[in-house]
């Protein structure tokens, strides 16, 4: 019934209990777990996570523009051939971060420009990590979108008129996770705008909890909490939510 397209539900912080958190997302209707990794020391632990818990969990490739560092073409060259040996279903998360480090946005871009190179070889989406940089990543996108290149812009929670932007390129969807939850965020007025066609639910665990859980470990099962959240906004049931956004996911990741 609904799809979480964004978890890091492979990372340490879920060791002692992540038979018990899947069990939980099935038990709420939760039944597809999109997994990105953010760098070479973390695709292990994805591929394992994935298999462990098969056509429950997909892998996605990518490195995180937090952690392009000097030698990012070694990590690249490490990734790319892990996208063809195991069953990918995005490259991602890439893209820019100016919030931590503006120092190398060279490198963030040559990096980011190289996976969407990767994306349209392997015909896959991307998932665009994007925070204090949607001006930066559209000038990208602006060079390098065509009629293939699809996606998400994962945690999006910037205006409406980024959000029309990134629709008019025609293959983006938006990730709305636990940010339209927060009280003062103001998402869910731009989230109202826009037609729920266009929106995928996600919750970057374990980050990014959603309201009334701030505070503590985010997880995949509180994606019902996402959709009460925008049945309310767009005042159609959850079970709505949960049909609409799953096709939309679906489409997307072709799962
Ligand atoms: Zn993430």
């Amino acid at each position: 019934m609904y799809i979480d397209t964004h978890t890091h539900i492979y990372l340490n912080d879920f060791d002692d209990d992540r038979k018990k958190i899947i069990s939980d997302c099935l038990d709420n209707g939760v039944d597809k777990l999109l997994l990105p990794n953010i760098d070479k020391s973390s695709i292990s632990a994805v591929i394992k996570t994935c298999k462990d818990y098969k056509n429950i969990c997909f892998p996605m490739v990518g490195l995180h523009p937090c952690y392009v560092k000097d030698s990012y073409k070694n990590d690249l060259d490490y990734l790319k051939p892990i996208i063809k040996s195991i069953n990918t279903v995005a490259i991602g998360e890439i893209g820019i971060d100016l919030y931590w480090d503006k120092s190398n946005l060279e490198i963030q871009r040559n990096a980011f420009i190289e996976q969407i190179n990767w994306a349209k070889e392997f015909k896959l989406p991307i998932v665009i990590h994007a925070r204090d940089s949607y001006s930066e990543i559209f000038e990208v996108l602006d060079e390098m979108n065509d009629e293939n290149l699809n996606g998400i812009f994962h945690c999006f929670s910037s205006s409406l008129q980024d959000a029309e932007r990134i629709l008019k390129y025609g293959g983006f969807k938006l990730g709305i996770g636990g940010v339209v939850t927060f009280k003062n965020s103001g998402l869910d007025k731009v989230v109202k705008q826009i037609d729920i066609k266009n929106i995928v639910l996600e919750t970057d665990s374990p980050y990014l909890t959603p309201t009334p859980f701030r505070g503590t470990r985010n997880k995949s099962s509180y994606i019902p909490v996402i959709a009460n959240k925008l049945s309310d906004i767009y005042e159609i049931s959850s079970e709505e939510i949960g049909k609409i956004t799953t096709k939309n996911a679906s489409e997307v990741f072709n799962i």
